[in-house]
C-alpha cells in the first residue's frame, strides 16, 4: 500500500484543484492520501468525492500553523472529523490571523517598491487560505524574480523586507482541536525547523505531553540522514509515524506527489491508529523517554 499523507491543493497553496489532485495522486499509484491544506479543510469535501469515484482512500487532513516558543510549528491533523466545532472556529481564527498578516507584508512590499500585490494575492487566492507562496508567485508573475524560491529568500523570510513575523495558535491549542476532531495530531516536516538536537527532543517530549501522538518520519524535503535521526526519536518518544510528499504542485523545487521511500524499520505507522482504531482505545501512553 502506498500512503501519502501530507499535500496541498488550490484552497491553500496547491496547485491543482482537490478532485485535480486525487486524480493525480491514483495516476501516481497513491492508495491512501490525507489532504491536509494550511489552516482550512474547505478542500475536504470536493476530494472525497472524486476519492469515491475513483476508488482511492482519502483521509481528511489539515496543517495547522502554531507558534511554540516564537518558533514556527506545523501540526498535521489526520483522521479528522472536519465538521468539529472546536477545530472550525480555532481555523476561522487562523483566517483571520492570515488575512490581517496578507494586509502587512503588502504593505512592507509596498515599501520596498513592490506595488499591489496585496491586491493581486487578494484575487488569486479567492476563498482560500492567503500565504506567502501567494505573494511568490505575484512577484514572479511581475518578472520581478526568477522563481517563487527566489522571492522567499530575497522577499519573504527572516530578516528580508517583506517578512512579517507571525503568532499562529500555540502548538497546545492546535493539538487540542485536532484532538477534538477525533483526529492525531503529527508534527511536519521536523527537519526543516532548524532546531538543535536538544531543542528538538525538548518539543517532542513537550508535544507527547500536549497529547501530541505522531512524528513525519518520511517527508519529500527530508534527506536519508534526517529520515533515519527522525525514525529514531519516533522510536524514544513513542510517536507513530507519518510519511507525506507535502506536495503543493509540478514547480520543479517541490517534492513529487507520493515520491516516497519506505518506511524505516521498528517504527509503528500512523495508519495502525485508524486501520487498528480498536487496539488504540483506551490505552494508556507509557511514559516517554527523553534520552536517545
Ligand atoms: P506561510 O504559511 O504563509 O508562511 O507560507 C508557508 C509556505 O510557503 C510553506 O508551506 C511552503 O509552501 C512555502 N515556502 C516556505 N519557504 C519556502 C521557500 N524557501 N521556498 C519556496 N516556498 C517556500
Ligand atoms: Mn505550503
Ligand atoms: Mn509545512
Ligand atoms: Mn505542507
Amino acid at each position: 500500500m502506498r500512503y501519502d499523507l501530507h499535500v496541498h491543493s488550490t484552497v491553500s497553496d496547491g496547485t491543482y484543484s482537490p478532485a485535480d489532485l486525487v486524480d493525480r495522486a491514483v495516476a501516481a499509484g497513491i492508495d491512501v492520501l490525507a489532504l491536509t491544506d494550511h489552516d482550512t479543510t474547505d478542500g475536504l469535501e470536493e476530494a472525497a468525492m472524486a476519492s469515491r469515484l475513483l476508488g482511492i482512500r482519502l483521509i481528511s487532513g489539515v496543517e495547522i500553523s502554531t507558534t511554540w516558543n516564537n518558533k514556527t510549528l506545523h501540526v498535521v491533523g489526520l483522521n479528522i472529523q472536519p465538521e468539529c466545532e472546536l477545530l472550525q472556529a480555532g481555523l476561522a481564527q487562523l483566517k483571520g490571523v492570515r488575512l490581517d498578516r496578507a494586509e502587512q507584508i503588502g504593505q512592507k512590499l509596498e515599501k520596498a517598491g513592490i506595488k499591489g500585490v496585496y491586491e493581486d494575492v487578494l484575487r488569486v487566492s479567492g476563498s482560500g487560505m492567503i500565504t506567502r507562496t501567494h505573494f511568490a508567485q505575484a512577484i514572479v508573475r511581475r518578472r520581478l524574480a526568477l522563481d517563487v524560491r527566489d522571492v522567499f529568500n530575497r522577499y519573504l523570510v527572516s530578516g528580508k523586507p517583506g517578512y512579517v513575523g507571525t503568532e499562529w495558535v500555540s502548538t497546545d491549542a492546535a493539538i487540542a482541536w485536532i484532538q477534538a476532531a477525533g483526529g492525531i495530531a503529527v508534527l511536519a516536516h521536523p527537519q526543516r525547523y532548524k532546531l538543535t538536537g536538544s531543542w528538538l527532543r525538548r518539543l517532542l517530549g513537550e508535544f507527547r505531553d500536549m497529547g501530541g501522538r505522531g512524528l513525519e518520519v518520511l517527508s519529500g524535503t527530508a534527506s536519508v540522514g534526517d529520515v533515519q535521526s527522525s525514525a529514531g526519536l519516533a522510536r524514544n518518544f513513542d510517536l507513530l509515524a507519518s510519511c507525506g510528499s507535502d506536495f503543493h504542485g509540478p514547480d520543479g523545487a517541490w517534492p513529487k506527489l507520493g515520491r516516497l521511500p519506505a518506511m524505516p524499520d521498528g517504527v509503528t505507522p500512523v495508519w495502525h491508529a485508524w486501520e487498528n482504531a480498536g487496539s488504540w482505545v483506551g490505552v494508556k501512553r507509557p511514559p516517554a523517554s527523553h534520552d536517545e
